[in-house]
């Protein structure tokens, strides 16, 4: 994010300005309208935000994760359900860099293409690593996809999906396949627009396959390598930019905090909220939380940046802190700013709503206790099948 336009303005500048002037003004409407932030997407396709991280040979920037944390976080702390919508596609983008065709890479490069993840299905819930969609080799080279997906952010609005399925041949030993599906193949419905309680904005919806046909070229990577590939690169960018996620939303929240404890008329002469001990001590203790998440998620980053043997326990570690610390900031920010906080104006009661997303967005949090203590102990990081 460090490159400069003839004109001077920095990446970071131009980020900072499309937040300020186009993400989030809209970031309120979009969430009481359940809309897609389509204008969002768009200005940050335009700036090169959207592209950055592919590779060089591709027209990409080959930014690192460091520095799509950096635009998740702020995306987060303005609108969440674009930054959840730039998550998903810089997780999907992992994997279309590592193992796509040159031409979609050269089109995410672009800003020209909009990807996401489609592996939560309705029949496995959050346990993504076992998929039941199906993948058949037809006559001529073709390749027949049906499953029911449960959550597909940006599913109506996407190019492409990465999809999950079981492999074309069981005898491959691996538990699962992935796809690049065009987002306007016939036989693939969306369902309904989405109405959740946060992240309004994002369009995770349900996708059904029926009967969808793709060329067999458009597998990524090997049949049967979807569960390695998948942990190599979708899992380490989702779990870290889920962290950054969490601690824009947190900051933000922190801040209206910060604006309302000192800002409120004193309910005794010479004494504002911040005035108050109790007050003083509920806002450290959010800030802490905050702040050990940023210890965390920075020290996950260096591990990845220096190949730390400890980085793999750190990913797996790094969005489970951030979510449940999350939660908690978001509650006790609701708290401590009282009832103003409890109807709209304020956006506290918005970022809390999103703030209870990224720990059940699959790995949930219970997952990654699980994974964690698998790591640790040694153990294979995910249970044999049934
Ligand atoms: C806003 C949003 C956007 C999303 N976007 C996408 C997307 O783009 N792509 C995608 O693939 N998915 C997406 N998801 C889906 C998400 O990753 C999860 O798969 C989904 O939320 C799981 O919901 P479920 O009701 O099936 O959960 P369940 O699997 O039924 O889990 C319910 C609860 O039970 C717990 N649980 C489950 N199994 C165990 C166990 N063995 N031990 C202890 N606890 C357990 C879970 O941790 C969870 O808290 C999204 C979800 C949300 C909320």
């Amino acid at each position: 994010m460090g490159d400069h336009t003839p004109s001077g303005d920095s990446a970071d500048d131009r980020l900072d300005r499309i937040i300020d002037e186009v993400v989030a003004p809209a970031a309120e409407e979009v969430d009481r309208a359940g809309r897609f932030p389509r204008e969002s997407v768009d200005a940050l396709a335009r700036a090169g935000v959207l592209g950055m991280t592919v590779g060089p040979d591709a027209g990409g920037q080959g930014a690192p994760v460091a520095d799509a944390a950096r635009v998740v976080e702020r995306l987060a702390g303005a609108c969440g359900s674009t930054a959840m919508v730039v998550l998903m596609h810089y997780a999907a983008t992992a994997v279309l860099d590592a193992h796509g065709p040159g031409e979609i890479r050269r089109a995410v490069a672009k800003g020209a293409h909009l990807s996401t993840l489609a592996f939560s299905e309705s029949g496995s819930g959050s346990h993504f690593w076992a998929p039941l969609s199906t993948a058949v080799a037809l006559p001529g080279g073709r390749i027949r996809l049906d499953a029911d997906k449960s959550w597909v952010t940006s599913a109506a609005e996407a190019d492409s999906l990465v999809w999950s399925s079981r492999p074309l041949d069981p005898g491959t030993g691996g538990a699962m396949t992935l796809w690049l599906v065009p987002g306007d193949c016939p036989g693939l419905r969306a369902g309904a627009a989405f109405d959740g309680f946060g992240l309004r904005g994002n369009g995770s919806v349900p996708v059904t396959a029926r009967e969808v046909t793709v060329p067999a070229t458009a597998r990524l990577g090997a049949d049967g390598a979807g569960l390695d590939i998948a942990l190599a690169t979708a899992l380490p960018c989702f779990l870290v930019l889920s962290a950054a996620f969490a601690l824009g939303v947190m900051e933000s929240l922190l801040t209206a905090a910060a604006g309302r404890l000192t800002g409120t008329r004193p309910a005794h002469p010479g004494r504002s909220q911040a005035g108050r001990s109790l007050t003083r001590d509920a806002f450290a203790r959010l800030r802490l939380r905050a702040d050990t998440t940023r210890a965390f998620l920075n020290d996950t980053l260096a591990t990845l940046g220096e190949g730390r043997p400890d980085a793999t326990l750190r990913v797996l570690q790094v969005k489970a802190v951030a979510a449940e610390a999350a939660a908690e900031v978001g509650d006790g920010v609701m708290r401590l700013c009282g009832g103003s906080a409890f109807r709209r104006g304020l956006g506290v009661e918005r970022r809390f709503r999103d703030a209870l997303a990224s720990r059940v967005m699959a790995p949930t949090t219970e997952a990654l206790y699980d994974f964690t203590a698998r790591a640790a102990l040694g153990l294979p990081l995910l249970p044999e099948p049934a």
